[in-house]
């Protein structure tokens, strides 16, 4: 009943701050994700590679701005042993990045998910750049293994024919999301001082119904930005600090009820997130790696004033 009633709760918070071109995907995002809490699948986001092959504007996982690292894939095996020992079909799990191809490893965390994780999906998240490049072998883990290749779409060139073919000769599932429209980034504007009410930026935010959980060094996050704000922090010589309640330790709860009480409630380094000013439609460009394109800017005085 309460997971019902969450759902409900979230269509209002999302007319409120969610009025944009995207709506009815961003409707239909929630309702997929409200969905998997029901049927018991909830995704769970890994970055194997924490920079980029698009450096885009203002991105949500800092890849940009991110120095060059691969995450050990004997890392990525000891935390998904311990998330499947909480539960070996609640969670879903995500490949990404910054660009999960870029890692020379990429199909030994096919074997490790699939291993972990039998019978739920495991989905790769690449841009789809290097997807042509992949090698046979790519092709024939991501079919043994069952893993889902899901391309974000971004303003660029990219040969959508060929990949299919490639992905239908090899048996493999794969999906386009997103748009190619230049209008297409979200941007939820920081606020270095920390000064926002932690709980109505969490009330306002669209990403904090659980669309991008992310796995990092044996914790749970309830978004992206605050798993990855360490880029930031070293980029911009910042300091958007993470403190102990903002994430949960999958090695000290004891089930997995205890990490869907987590990533229901707001948490201290929402704080940080202007998330009344989001805007959904910011025009996509390769990162100059200015500050201003992840920060809340003062709006600029109309001309003549
Ligand atoms: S492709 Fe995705 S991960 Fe890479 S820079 Fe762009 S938004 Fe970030
Ligand atoms: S830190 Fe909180 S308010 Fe900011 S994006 Fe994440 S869930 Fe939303």
């Amino acid at each position: 009943m309460r997971v019902i009633l969450t759902f409900f709760k979230d269509i209002p918070v999302l007319f409120r701050t969610y009025v944009s071109p995207q709506i009815l995907h961003d409707i239909y995002q929630l309702i997929v994700i409200k969905a998997k809490r029901l049927t018991g699948l909830f995704p769970v986001e890994v970055h194997v590679t924490e920079h980029c092959n698009l450096n885009c504007k203002g991105c949500n996982h800092f890849s940009s701005i991110a120095e060059e690292g691969f995450l050990e894939p004997a890392q990525f095996e000891k935390d998904l042993a311990r998330l499947a020992e909480l539960s070996k079909n609640y969670f879903s799990i995500k490949i990404l990045g910054g660009e999960p191809l870029l890692h020379p490893q990429i199909t030994d965390f096919f074997d490790i998910a699939r291993k972990h994780f039998p019978s739920t999906v495991v989905q790769l998240t690449t841009n789809g750049i290097l997807l042509l490049k992949q090698p046979e072998s790519f092709w024939l883990s991501c079919k043994k293994n069952k893993i889902t290749v899901s391309v974000s779409q971004y303003p660029v060139k990219l040969d959508k024919k060929g990949i299919k073919a490639l992905a239908k000769a090899h048996d493999v599932k794969l999906i386009f999301n997103g748009t190619t429209a230049e209008e297409r980034m979200c941007k939820i504007p920081l606020d270095i001082s920390g000064s926002q009410n932690m709980k109505k930026s969490h009330r306002k935010c669209p990403i904090s119904w659980g669309c991008c959980v992310t796995l990092r060094d044996g914790r749970l996050y309830t978004c992206c930005i605050v798993a990855h704000i360490k880029f930031f922090n070293d980029y911009f010589k910042q300091n958007l600090e993470v403190c102990a309640d903002d994430y949960v330790d999958i090695y000290k709860v004891s089930g997995k009820g205890e990490i869907i009480d987590f990533l229901e409630k707001p948490f201290p380094f929402c704080r940080y997130c202007a998330t009344s000013k989001t805007s959904f439609a910011q025009r996509w460009g390769h990162s100059q790696k200015n500050i201003n394109e992840w920060i809340d800017t003062p709006a600029r005085p109309p001309a003549g004033g």
